[in-house]
Parts: structure tokens; C-alpha cells; sequence
């Protein structure tokens, strides 16, 4: 169904010659003090530089016959699957992913409770934001449900910000799930299918391949 969503929407793309007009942002109500000023600007700005990694990613999946080392490496690694024609699958997703994710809205919110507090969202399992929370958050397949930005976003580095935010457009437009962090044991060893469906997977690729 969130297929059918993301083609219903997939009008609103052909950002290609025009830039993609701003998200709107909000703090919530009591999280003043948790969302600095300026916290919309490093949101937007690594909005900006998420839509340019996809953008280059499915330039790179749409070119590859699987001669590509580099994006040949990265399929294998996040999807255990090399073939061109699954490089064109992945790409047409991505594409209407790029299309989609300049409609998402932001809400930032501090770690007290609700999907900011430590286990409820994307944690900073590779540095300092675990300690502070989640990342960020998103409600799974539902377009229109902002993303939280939680304090642990702004501890993170630039890059991890980058991946988190493909990560969350990819539960909300792409309906993924959360069945494997590419950082946690075992990831390289989950099928073909599992990773498809798996949030991680896709922003991981999206990473290799910006
Ligand atoms: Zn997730």
C-alpha cells in the first residue's frame, strides 16, 4: 500500500531543475530547551545533502551492468544481490523516494519521553547520541506524520545525521522495517528478502553510493 502511496505522489518529482522548496519545522510544546537555535538550518541543510546522495545513487544503480565495482561492492554488501536488473529495482525505488522526501515536515523534541527516549528511536549506536537518546523517528508508512528530530540527532556527526534521515524517509515513504542495523551482529549474514525490507539497508547503500 505505501507503494501505491509513493506512486500517487510520484508527480510532485522533476525536482531535478528546480530546488526543492523547504520542510516546514516545529519545536514541540516544552522542548525549547532541547532544539538550540538554528536546529532547523543542520536539519535543512542535511535534507539538502540526503536528496543529493539518493540523486547520485540512482545514477549510479541505472548505469550499472555489473562491470561497476564500487556499486557492485555496495549491493552485495546491503542486499546480497548483484544483478543489473535488481540495481534498476532498487533505483526506481530510490527515485520515487527522492520525489517523496521534500515533502516531509520536522519535529524537534527532547528526550524526556515518547520515541526520543533512549531505545525509541534511531539510536547513535556508533557514538555519542545513544547516551542521549534517539536520533530521530518516523511513524512507519505514514506519509504525512512528521519526523521527530531528537537531541541525540545534534550530537551525531554530519554523515551519521545524513544516513538517519534516508534511514526514516525510507519507514515513511518506502514502508521499511527495522530488521537488521548494518552495525549490529549479523547483518551480513541476513537474506536477500530480509534486507529489501530493511530501513538500514537502504540508507547504508545510499551512503556507499552518494
Ligand atoms: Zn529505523
Amino acid at each position: 500500500m505505501g507503494l501505491l502511496a509513493i506512486s500517487d505522489l510520484a508527480g510532485f518529482g522533476d525536482q531535478e531543475d528546480h530546488a526543492v522548496p523547504p520542510a516546514h519545522y516545529e519545536v514541540l510544546t516544552g522542548s525549547e530547551a532541547a532544539c538550540a537555535d538554528g536546529w532547523e538550518r543542520v536539519v535543512e541543510a542535511d535534507r539538502a545533502r540526503a536528496l543529493a546522495w539518493i540523486g547520485a545513487a540512482v545514477v549510479k544503480l541505472r548505469a550499472y551492468d555489473g562491470s561497476q565495482g564500487a556499486t557492485r561492492k555496495a549491493l552485495e554488501t546491503h542486499f546480497h544481490a548483484t544483478a543489473p536488473w535488481f540495481a534498476k529495482v532498487i533505483a526506481w525505488h530510490l527515485d520515487k523516494l527522492q520525489a517523496v522526501a521534500p515533502l516531509a515536515n520536522y519535529l524537534c523534541r527532547d528526550a524526556s519521553s515518547g520515541p526520543c527516549a533512549p531505545g525509541g528511536g534511531l539510536t547513535g549506536r556508533l557514538n555519542e547520541g545513544l547516551k542521549s537518546g534517539g536520533i530521530a523517528w518516523a511513524m512507519w508508512c505514514l506519509p504525512f506524520f512528521r519526523i521527530r528530530i531528537c537531541p541525540g540527532y545534534f550530537t551525531s556527526d554530519s554523515e551519521w545525521r545524513v544516513r538517519a534521515l534516508v534511514h526514516e524517509w525510507s519507514h515513511k515513504y518506502l514502508c521499511m522495517l527495522d530488521v537488521g542495523y548494518a552495525d549490529q551482529p549479523g547483518y551480513e549474514s541476513h537474506s536477500s528478502f530480509r534486507n529489501f525490507f530493511n530501513a538500514d539497508s537502504w540508507s547504508m547503500l545510499v551512503y556507499e553510493l552518494q
